[in-house]
């Protein structure tokens, strides 16, 4: 059984939503949701998230919001990933709004949860890693405090998926990336290597809609990205499998090393493991190289009795 509090740090788009769906479905603790850039705007990320956890019964959960952009500038969402996710982030579905941020910024909340709660605290970002760096650089050993980092991003062993060097949370801010890779916290990067081969099928999704009301909304959300991410029918489970891993970490096969992520051209957002000795002293990321293949069936699982129950 999990006991800790979970802090999810996401940039709320379709895989986000359901990542939030699975963290509800377990029962799991949250301490509270910050938002940033990415699959949308950080305000959009908000109002995704605040409106999701009233849809899916928790309106209790504490949202904030972090920066508008990398670099003081707001985040430009790239027209694929409006494409993916849709002009609002989740499938151009319109949900009922509810609530309000919590005013305190994205990272300050990141430093008093895991002062506050310590060992008790497991992060996860499922979009950049800027409100993570954030944090970092205000107070390291304060997030030092938390129990575990777990992070949806880069690309190890596989291509990236906007560059051929890319993965898009780590694309859509490097310099965050390379900050909290290099800061020597242990944590467990959670990459396309691993994501890409959990898939959910249009028919599985499809599905949901007999499950309730709310099944039925998670239905036309993810079968929108499922008919846009790609062509196979299905879509990858990203962000889920960072939380499924957080609440579960038996779900991956990780291994140690010391990584960076290239800030600069070509190869930029590119997550590499540093190869000097120098440079190789802290193995502080463990990298998901395999994973549980009944991922996808225990999502739908988890998903379809929170779909029951909510009604
Ligand atoms: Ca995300």
């Amino acid at each position: 059984m999990f006991t800790k509090k979970l802090l999810l740090d996401m940039d709320t788009g379709v895989d986000d939503a359901l990542a939030i769906a699975y963290a509800v479905g377990c029962g799991a603790e949250i301490a509270g949701i910050t938002c940033g850039f990415g699959n949308v705007e950080t305000a959009e990320a908000v109002r995704n998230t605040l409106d999701l956890l009233s849809l899916l019964g928790r309106p209790e959960v504490p949202v904030f919001a972090g920066d508008a952009g990398p670099d003081g500038q707001p985040f430009r969402v790239s027209e694929a990933c409006r494409k993916i996710h849709g002009e609002n982030g989740i499938g151009n579905v319109s949900l009922p709004h509810h609530g309000k941020p919590s005013l305190l910024p994205a990272h300050r909340f990141i430093l008093d949860a895991a002062r506050k709660e310590g060992d008790a605290l497991v992060i996860v970002c499922t979009g950049t890693l800027h409100n993570l760096a954030r944090a970092i650089l205000e107070d390291r050993e304060a997030v030092a405090k938390a129990h575990s980092i777990v992070f949806m991003g880069g690309a190890l062993t596989v291509a990236g998926n906007v560059t051929p060097y890319a993965e898009a949370n780590i694309a859509n801010d490097p310099e965050a990336a390379k900050i909290v890779l290099e800061s020597g916290l242990p944590m467990t990067m959670v990459g396309l290597d691993v994501t890409l081969k959990h898939r959910l099928t249009r028919e599985t999704a499809g599905r949901w809609a007999d499950c309730g009301h709310v099944g039925g909304i998670f239905s036309e959300i993810a079968g929108y990205y499922i008919d846009n991410e790609s062509d196979r029918g299905s879509c990858a489970l990203h962000d889920p499998l960072a939380v499924a891993a957080a609440i579960e970490p038996g779900l991956l096969v990780t291994h140690p090393f010391a990584m960076t992520a290239i800030t600069d051209g070509e190869a930029a957002g590119r997550t590499v493991a540093r190869s000097y000795p120098e440079e190789c002293r802290v193995k502080n990321v463990r990298a998901a190289l395999e994973s549980d293949p009944g991922f996808s069936g225990r999502l739908d699982q988890v998903l379809r009795g929170l779909f029951k129950t909510l009604g």
